[in-house]
């Protein structure tokens, strides 16, 4: 846990995942942006495998197209800084509302106003629906939003600079948008819910300045009169690094064992075990935990944590690669092609 104690996380110490009643307190305190506890359960549900039989292999997981995916995420660095309420920020929605209509896509958006620290913010989640062979739905997620202060820059003078964000707010949307255009000729068993967060990075946990977009998704589930209400969901956040692993996640076990299942099933296929749910086991609190919580919806994070330009000005495209986007797009994509209808 070097990174941990690096980062001047709060670290506790927990004795048994016995504790684990005391989930919902957790998820209320805390210090930082995305809070990491050290626990003493090693679990490991990936295994290794290196055997892969490609007859098992969607059609639909080969389309997914790694260079493609890599643009997206460039060009969200490119329109700068995602700060909630900026130009900047309505450019990205704006982006991601247009490759989800060219994916064909019905879009929707959730706007609403945030009071934090004393200013109001304009913000808005962006929503597409892809409709899939059956009325069930599965929900794909992440924030787009950008920090506004590198806090954990290693220059004092860059500390209240906004973060470029590539790996911490465009990977995640760079995948779901490039696994929205391969739906487009590939139909899912199941509908596909996307939901774009808004203000995931805006403050502090401790005075309740995080997760506003995934926060109003989960108790505003009904959007123009649809109810986006899946059965179960996916968050991607902080999964371009280069060098990826996504950390088995705790949240992630006791809300959404089954999702976690069937992400390290199609990760087998595919011969990415290793890049999925391994130790060391952190317990990470963002979007996906008011997803669970409040909206009912058992959603897993696949997040690698292991980041050292998180939230630096040294976040930028050249940490990431459209090899961990496909990694993490294909798995995602399998996952979702083998479910029944
Ligand atoms: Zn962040």
């Amino acid at each position: 846990m070097k990174e941990v104690g690096k980062r001047k996380f709060k670290v506790q110490q927990k004795s048994s995942i016995g504790s684990i009643a005391n989930a919902r307190l957790y998820s209320f305190i805390g210090v930082l942006g995305i809070i990491v506890f050290a626990v003493s359960w090693r679990g490991c549900i990936g295994g290794v495998s290196f055997s892969v039989d490609e007859t098992n292999i969607n059609p639909a997981t080969l389309a997914f197209n790694s260079e493609r995916a890599f643009d997206f995420l460039v060009k969200q660095v490119e329109f700068g800084p995602r700060v909630p309420g900026t130009e900047e920020s309505v450019k990205t929605q704006n982006f991601i509302a247009q490759k989800l209509q060219e994916a064909g896509a019905k879009v929707l958006r959730q706007k609403f106003s945030v009071t934090y620290r004393g200013k109001t913010y304009q913000m808005a989640n962006v929503i597409g629906i892809v409709k899939g062979k059956s009325e069930r739905k599965v929900l794909l997620c992440a924030h787009y939003d950008t920090r506004p202060v590198a806090d954990q820059d290693p220059n004092p003078e860059n500390r209240n600079k906004p973060i470029p964000g590539a790996n911490d707010g465009a990977s995640g949307v760079a995948v779901l948008l490039e696994i929205a255009q391969v739906l487009k000729t590939h139909q899912p068993p199941r509908t596909v819910v996307f939901a774009f967060f808004d203000g995931e990075d805006l403050g502090d946990i401790e005075d309740g300045g995080m997760f506003f977009g995934s926060k109003h998704f989960a108790r505003n589930l009904t959007v123009d009169g649809i109810n986006l209400k899946a059965e179960m969901g996916v968050l991607l956040d902080m999964v371009g690094d280069r060098d990826f692993k996504s950390n088995d996640e705790w949240y992630s076990r006791f809300y959404a064992l089954q999702v976690v299942s069937g992400l390290v099933q199609a990760a087998q296929k595919l011969g990415y075990s290793r890049y999925f749910f391994q130790p060391p086991t952190l317990t990470i609190l963002d979007d996906h935990v008011p997803l669970n919580e409040i909206a009912g919806i058992p959603t897993a994070n696949i997040i690698d944590f292991d980041y050292p330009y998180w939230h630096t000005l040294q976040d930028t495209p050249d940490k990431c690669s459209p090899q961990t986007l496909s990694i993490v797009g294909k798995t995602v994509l399998q996952w979702l092609m083998s479910q029944q209808r």
